[in-house]
């Protein structure tokens, strides 16, 4: 798997060199999104991302920080299918799918996008899938495994927030979404490759304490989606999880890449 962080911030307001979290997943030819925050489509575009390589989109709930980016990626890919040579639109005929925690959200942003150009017709399909606790997504060697956390209070008995596992290429990642306590985590951990973990609702000593503690169950562990205290001493949190969670562990920061 390779990694590229789009955006790394949480649903602070417009910060200098930060943007709303988007992780992008690249596997055998295929992008896989965690989340898109504003801004992933120009940030992936710009940077290098194979946008038309896009197969799938997980939000790990709806916030306005994980979703603000999806209709503007969305036009994006059609934008990038309308300027291709006839012949070369490479996702004609194919389906890209929005796995989403509360359809209606996904729904509203169908509806706008109708609303858009050309009534948002596109050579490929698009299409919503609302999901629950479980394997959600097992196509061409990428899995993904959703655990329902509480960061958001549960309607109707089902959980609204997730945190992910994803498997490809015999690599594990683990991406907490937003959680209202660290260990909800904590069943998605063992043997994963690399840990990815919120700070925008947690301590970092907190944060540093709990996962110390399980240590031995995964490999490298890095901070996402940047709560204040980090964006305000990056530094001072990266010496920290250095020390408590190994020296290969990292704050990603918007444009980052790596290999899992
Ligand atoms: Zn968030």
């Amino acid at each position: 798997m390779h990694v590229d962080f789009v955006g790394t911030c949480s649903g602070t307001e417009p910060v200098a060199g930060y943007h709303h979290v988007a992780v992008a997943i690249g596997h055998a030819g295929g992008l896989y999104w965690l989340d898109t925050g504003e801004n992933c489509a120009y940030a992936g575009r710009i940077s290098g991302l194979d946008l038309l390589a896009t197969r799938a989109i997980f939000l790990t709930h709806t916030h306005m920080d994980h979703i603000g980016g999806l209709p503007h990626l969305l036009w994006t890919l059609r934008k990038l299918e309308g300027i291709a040579p006839e012949g070369m639109k490479r996702l004609q005929g194919k389906e890209v799918r929005i796995y989403t925690p509360v359809l209606q959200a996904w729904e509203g942003i169908r509806m706008m996008l109708q609303h858009t150009e050309g009534n948002f017709s596109t050579s490929f399909a698009v299409r919503g899938a609302e999901y629950n606790e479980g394997v959600i997504h097992d196509a061409d060697g990428f899995r993904v495994t959703a655990l329902g956390n509480t960061h958001l209070e549960l309607q109707q008995n089902r959980f609204i927030s997730y945190s992910l596992r994803v498997e490809a290429g015999g690599r594990t990642l683990v991406y907490s979404g937003d959680v209202r306590c660290i260990e909800e985590v904590n069943p998605l951990l063992k043997d994963a490759d690399l840990v990815l973990m919120e700070t925008g609702h947690h301590k970092v000593d907190d944060i540093c304490r709990y996962f110390s503690q399980c240590r031995n169950s995964f490999g490298r562990f890095g901070l996402v989606h940047h709560g204040r205290e980090v964006l305000a001493d990056p530094s001072g949190a990266l010496r920290r999880i250095r020390n408590q969670l190994g020296q290969d562990s990292f704050i990603a920061t918007d444009g980052m890449a790596l290999d899992v």
